[in-house]
């Protein structure tokens, strides 16, 4: 069994996780964010780890730092005010 090799969609950590956990939400064990393990086939991508927005769920396009949406900001990890008046 071949182990699957990502990067942690919030903090690029370079986790393993085993074949069979592939589509599985797991903890990551460097900063606490649920990430899926992808499947072993997928495809190598810089950017393959774009799931969403952690707050509001909206899609996110990849390199997006923060969510048109509702604000949050994925490298601070917060949100921010959206309200430019
Ligand atoms: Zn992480
Ligand atoms: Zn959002």
């Amino acid at each position: 069994m071949a182990d699957i090799a990502f990067a942690c969609s919030s903090c690029r950590q370079s986790l393993e996780a085993p074949e069979e956990m592939a589509g599985e939400d797991i903890a990551c064990p460097s900063c606490q964010a649920v990430i899926t393990v992808p499947g072993p086939s997928a495809p190598r991508k810089e950017t393959a780890a774009a799931p969403g927005c952690p707050s509001c769920g909206a899609a996110l396009v990849p390199g997006a730092v923060l969510c048109t949406a509702c604000g949050y900001h994925l490298v601070l990890r917060k949100k921010l005010a959206t309200d430019f008046k």
